[in-house]
């Protein structure tokens, strides 16, 4: 009956709800210097391997990019962490670009590159230096990738991918976004697939209708190290999933493309197999 329906919904939110918070306390743990060093650090991030992860994300989001139909004013990345390499291409064809994170630590981070005046845990400098390569520029045009990317950036805020308002009202404009990027976020920040679909749609309203969407994931993975002794679980998806979940919150696949991490290349911080990338237009 009516009574019982209405009581197991509010089950089911509550147990939604409880679900999101408990993330929300894993990733007080969160150390962005260990993160960094854990998947972006010369040992790891090794741009001699040309079968290696780095270098097929950044060939993923060159292409895409340059493709010709993404374009317009405002790129938004969502959950940018500590990280840059993801608005490495972006910043060449947006005049302004939006990095957002739901932690103060990474946004902190950003912002201490961003001031360039040292305190930075990260050193961008190969990973500038290989998008400038496939830009077909010397990599020693990475100092003017660097001031590029200075430039454009013209905020980094706080984001919840879990609120049906993810971004605080006044922050974008009333269109919307022309574009959003977010890698390695939702799956990431999600405790189920229903959290990861809903995820999709709530970051959906902040795109223009017609705007895209490049979103890079793990597949399969159920955890990663954020710290020593920080474990977060993920929800391990899978490329079926992805692209029903996208369909589900209003989005049109164009092209998802799927890299298998090699035997002898398997992180210790993480048991991820794979990484995806997809490139999709909201409807
Ligand atoms: N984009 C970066 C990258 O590619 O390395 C960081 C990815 S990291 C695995 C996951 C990020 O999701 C963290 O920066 C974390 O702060 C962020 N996050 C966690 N919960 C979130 C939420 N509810 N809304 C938005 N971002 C969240």
């Amino acid at each position: 009956d009516d009574e019982s329906d209405q009581d197991n919904r509010r089950m089911e939110e509550q147990g939604a709800e409880n679900g999101v918070a408990d993330m929300a306390a894993c990733y007080q743990g969160f150390d962005p210097g260990a993160y960094l060093q854990n998947n972006y650090s010369p040992a790891i991030a090794d741009f001699e391997r040309k079968d290696g992860l780095e270098p097929w994300k950044l060939a993923c989001l060159h292409r895409a990019f340059t493709e010709g139909d993404v374009r317009g004013e405002l790129l938004v990345d969502v959950g940018s962490g500590p990280s840059l390499y993801q608005v490495m291409s972006g910043c060449e064809v947006f005049n302004k670009v939006l990095l957002t994170d739901f932690l103060e630590v990474n946004r902190q981070e950003l912002r201490s590159w961003l001031q360039d005046e040292g305190g930075c845990s990260m050193d961008w400098t190969p990973f500038l230096q290989h998008v400038c390569k496939l830009e077909g520029r010397p990599s020693s045009a990475w100092t003017e990738k660097a001031a590029r990317l200075r430039q454009v950036i013209v905020d980094i805020v706080h984001i919840d991918v879990h609120s049906p308002q993810p971004l605080a009202l006044d922050v974008l404009p009333s269109a919307g976004a022309d574009c959003l990027v977010s890698a390695y976020c939702l799956e990431s920040a999600s405790p189920d697939l229903a959290a990861f679909t809903r995820a999709l749609g709530h970051i959906g309203r902040l795109l223009r209708p017609g705007g895209h969407l490049l979103l890079i994931g793990t597949l399969g993975m159920t955890y990663y190290m954020a710290g020593p002794g920080v474990k977060i679980p993920t929800v391990p998806v899978n490329a079926a999933q992805v692209c029903a979940s996208l369909k589900e919150s209003g989005y049109t696949l164009i092209r998802l493309e799927v890299y298998r991490v090699p035997q002898d290349m398997m992180l210790c911080s993480d048991d991820s197999p794979g990484t995806f990338f997809v490139k999709a237009i909201k409807e």
